[in-house]
């Protein structure tokens, strides 16, 4: 799911490493109808899936008799992740429109390798719920979340006493508010380690990524708010950690390179070899860490007020964040209204305390409303 996206490549990527392993049966995506074109002739999947309808004539006359069957829109979309034959499912369209082929998946029975994680910042409670029920793994790729992953296997006795997310803090770790005021969406969209698609990139500028992570990973993992840490590390090679209750730490450590964790996420619980590049220390004589500034980067200090609150709080941080990003990208709102979005939101939208599935699509709904009432005033 998003195959022509920067994890979804990514992915493909992968499979071509290992032919013998993954038989890729459906590819997805929104927009880029060309590549989608290119990618099914190459690894020939049993169903494309493309959500805007429009390119859905181009999509069905360049596969015409290749034995691909064809179909538009979100619904169709996502009843793909049931076909009988597919295994797992890879999340990896951006955003909440991720959600619904992820549910289905689940119902379905297919495990998950999750890189949106927005899924679970918006319905994090019902996903793990439902995935428990029917026995459905949910495999992070979020190459934190692998990394937390990774130090918890072979620990499942031991009580974590926390874990510590790391973030390289984004391309303007270390700057004052007065500085960012002036931000364009360019420099934003240069991140100094990982090379990501737009949205999750402007996430990092503005330590929302981190937000987001900090939710993801209390659903994943089932932590207390309280036990969840973020450490700025600008190299990006320790990838996060776990302390266990006697003190010990476990780190996952690697080149930022995000073929690792979807491999990892796709061969569970086995490794498989790989050609992509080691990590050398004579390349990397210091690894540094630093506290984030909650003051200056509010977004991250809204996450976790919006975790603590809970409900369908995530859910409106979530779709709040999504607007104002794509306003900010459009050149329509400055970096810094960001989390201002997200704050008024936070107090208008109603909250909801235990809300079901199709009361946070409702949240989500309204939020994004409010949101364009805000921008056109
Ligand atoms: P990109 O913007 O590069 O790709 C997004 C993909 O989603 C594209 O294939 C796009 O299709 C598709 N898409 C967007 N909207 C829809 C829609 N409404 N219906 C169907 N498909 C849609 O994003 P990334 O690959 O960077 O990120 C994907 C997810 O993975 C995000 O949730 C992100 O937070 C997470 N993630 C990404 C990491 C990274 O390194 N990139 C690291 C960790 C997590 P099209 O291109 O055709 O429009
Ligand atoms: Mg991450």
């Amino acid at each position: 799911m998003g195959s022509t996206g920067s994890i979804g490549q990514q992915s493909l990527d992968v499979v071509r490493q290992h032919p013998d392993r993954f038989i890729v049966d459906i590819l997805a995506a929104n927009n880029c109808s060309e590549l989608l074109i290119k990618q099914a002739k190459e690894f020939k999947p049993k169903v494309v899936a493309i959500a805007n309808e429009k390119h859905y004539t181009e999509l069905k006359d360049a596969l015409n008799g290749l034995g691909i069957e064809t179909v538009a829109g979100d619904k169709a979309l996502a009843e793909t992740c049931t076909r009988q034959e597919t295994d797992m499912v890879v999340a990896a369209i951006v955003g909440f429109a991720g959600l619904r082929p992820v549910v289905e998946g689940i119902k379905a029975g297919k495990h998950i390798a999750l890189a949106n994680k927005e899924t679970l910042v918006v319905a994090g409670e019902w996903v793990m719920q439902k995935a428990k029920t029917l026995n459905v793994d949910i495999i992070p790729v979020d190459s934190e979340h692998s990394a937390i992953f990774q130090c918890l296997e072979g620990e499942k006795l031991n009580p974590v006493e926390k874990i510590i997310l790391t973030g390289s803090g984004g391309p303007f770790r270390g700057m004052s508010a007065e500085k960012l005021k002036n931000i364009s969406p360019s420099e934003a969209l240069r991140h100094p380690t990982w090379s990501m698609g737009p949205k999750i990139t402007v996430d990092s500028a503005s330590l929302m990524n981190k937000g987001l992570e900090v939710i993801e990973a209390k659903f994943l993992f089932n932590l207390d708010p309280s036990q969840i840490e973020v450490i700025i590390h600008p190299q990006s090679i320790i990838h996060s950690l776990v302390q266990f209750t006697d003190g010990s730490m476990k780190a996952q450590m690697g080149l930022p390179d995000m073929r690792l964790p979807i491999q990892y996420a796709l061969s569970y619980p086995q490794r498989l070899s790989s050609s992509f590049p080691r990590f050398d220390f004579a390349h990397f004589p210091s690894l540094t860490f630093e506290k984030p500034n909650m003051s200056t980067f509010q977004s991250l200090a809204l996450a976790y007020q919006a975790l603590r609150k809970g409900g369908n709080m995530p859910c409106i941080l979530n779709a709040a964040n999504e607007m104002a990003v794509h306003a900010f990208l459009n050149h329509n709102l400055p970096f810094l209204h960001i989390p201002r979005i997200i704050e008024q939101c936070m107090e208008k939208i109603p909250f909801v305390p235990s809300p079901s599935l199709s009361e946070l699509f409702e949240t989500d709904h309204l939020t994004r409303e409010f949101v364009n009432s805000i921008l056109k005033t």
